[in-house]
């Protein structure tokens, strides 16, 4: 059998579990600064998300709220009443003996994301973070510590559930990063991967394609949870990894050519192998031992006016995929543009202000002001070494230029000088509001005035009456010598081919 072959016998079945910390002003059950930017070890703590005995949580508002506001986007089931429960366990980066989560009454239910349906939406806090093996750090004599560190204790972490509907890794990396993309259009956080911000936890199984159950469904493999994914990169390589693992025991399986069978168990993700490993056979289900935090409120959300669907939807910006498809169908936009553009936010900023100087009724220069964009702008930025926070071109010098380029005003060799100039200005701290003055300045004005041209060549004609001479013995550089006089009477900013005409007309 060839490889296609093999891949059609089988489907991937993968589902996948992300958190992701909640952009908030304090943690979510006490007052301490929610900053995972801070780089002191255990500064901002309390006796509360310390978890010391006889203290109170109370429950953050804005952390609900952006859970809430998820699920409107998503279209998923508002809970009524919710609850915090208790998930008990011990792990040193836990040391109250529970994490505060949600169980029974997780705030959404349902939902869709990227065509994903999603299963839930809770609330939780999150674990302070271990740093194993921090060898010798504290104790030179020592040879290993693991130290905690409680800054990150007690964050507001959303967990995401989605529904075994994944088939394969592409698609699971367009769905995470669809997520990151809504989180950050919400204001519900930044969502960093590499900052830990988002975790991902992939849950991959194979079916055979043709074995259904009673019922006629297809019928689940054994899975597998692949944990410490990262970047998006790592989903998609690991799950596309465990994809081919699960295929070739199964494979191999049915040509009695291994006793290895695929288990229940988590997975880690090696990034300097690119492989996943074993790290623990999940033997029974944990028991969490959950049940009702008896320090929180219940929560009857239908009584808290700011909750209902109505004003959470009235607060929602326009959504990821809505932008997308409107870029599509108003302006034309190509697929990749489209991405870039609801993704990278400076950009987005940027052309969504140049459209509102242009007028959306516009929509031929607004075409034009994307291909500036996506080409001279954009390969601008990419020569500038540091990261920029702002794009250094103000949105009305950039419309000018647009509509100079619309009107002849500049050709598009003086449009893309005109544009380069202003950026470097922009650079160094001078924003530019006006692209004629800069272009005019620099005389990058396009001369298609041509009785103006005519003057112009006429002087220069009459100051080189040898060369004419020459050009009506044969020799045919001599009309490029005039060209080059006259583009540097212009400072370039005529057009050749029109100077040639002018010229020929003149000498007959
Ligand atoms: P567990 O009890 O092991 O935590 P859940 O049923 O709660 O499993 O599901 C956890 C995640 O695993 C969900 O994202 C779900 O979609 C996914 N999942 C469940 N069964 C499968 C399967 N057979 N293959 C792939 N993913 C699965
Ligand atoms: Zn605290
Ligand atoms: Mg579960």
């Amino acid at each position: 059998m060839t490889n296609d072959e093999v891949n059609k016998k089988y489907i991937p079945i993968i589902g996948l579990e992300i958190h992701a910390e909640l952009n908030t002003r304090t943690k979510m059950f006490c007052g301490c600064v929610n900053n995972t930017d801070e780089v002191n070890p255990n500064h901002n703590i309390c006796p509360v998300c310390m978890g010391h005995p006889g203290t109170l949580p109370v429950i953050n508002k804005q952390a609900v709220k952006h859970v809430l506001k998820m699920g409107v986007a998503a279209q998923g089931n508002l809970a009524d009443y919710t609850e915090f429960d208790r998930k008990n366990y011990f792990y040193p980066d836990i040391p109250k003996g529970y994490q505060i989560s949600q169980f029974k009454y997780p705030l959404v239910s349902g939902g869709l994301i990227s065509g994903v349906e999603l299963t839930r939406v809770h609330l939780e806090e999150d674990t302070a973070k271990s740093s194993h093996d921090a060898t010798k750090s504290v104790d030179a004599n020592a040879d290993k510590y693991s130290l905690v560190d409680f800054n990150r204790a007690g964050l507001p972490l959303m967990e995401l559930v989605t529904e075994p509907v994944i088939h394969s890794a592409e698609q699971a990396v367009t769905f995470a990063k669809e997520l990151q993309t809504l989180l950050r259009y919400l204001g519900a956080g930044e969502a960093n991967m590499e900052k830990g911000e988002m975790r991902v936890e992939a849950n991959i199984s194979v079916s055979r394609a043709d074995s259904k159950t009673p019922e006629g469904k297809l019928k689940f493999g054994t899975k597998v949870e692949v944990k410490n994914l990262n970047s998006f990169r790592a989903v998609e390589r690991a799950i596309a990894y465990e994809i081919a693992r699960h295929i070739d025991i199964l494979e191999a399986t049915e040509i009695g050519n291994t006793t290895e069978k695929i288990i229940q168990e988590t997975r880690g993700w090696d990034e300097t192998k690119q492989k996943t490993f074993s790290q623990r056979v999940k033997e029974d289900s944990n028991d969490y031992r959950y049940f009702p935090d008896p320090d929180l409120p219940k929560l009857k959300l239908s009584e808290i006016p700011e909750f209902s669907r109505d004003s959470l939807y009235a607060e929602l910006p326009e959504l990821p995929w809505q932008k997308r498809d409107r870029y599509k169908k108003d302006f034309g936009m190509k697929d990749e543009d489209a991405e870039m553009f609801v993704q990278q936010s400076l950009m987005r900023e940027f052309f969504e202000s140049v459209v509102s100087k242009i007028g959306t009724e516009n929509v031929e220069t607004i075409k034009l002001a994307i291909n500036y964009i996506t080409s001279d702008l954009a390969g601008l930025i990419k020569k500038t070494d540091s990261i920029l926070e702002k794009i250094p071109v103000s949105p009305e010098a950039f419309a000018e230029l647009i509509m100079m380029i619309k009107n002849s005003e500049v050709s598009s060799r003086g449009a893309k000088d005109t544009l380069a100039i202003i950026f470097t200005d922009g650079l160094a701290g001078n924003i530019s509001t006006s692209a004629k003055s800069v272009a005019m300045s620099n005389g990058l004005i396009q001369k298609n005035d041509p009785e103006e041209l005519k003057r112009i060549l006429s002087e220069i004609i009459a100051a080189n009456q040898s060369v004419v001479e020459d050009y009506k013995n044969g020799k045919q550089t001599a009309l490029q010598f005039f060209v080059g006089q006259a583009m540097k009477a212009t400072k370039g900013s005529a057009n050749p081919e029109l100077i040639r005409n002018t010229i020929l007309e003149i000498i007959g």
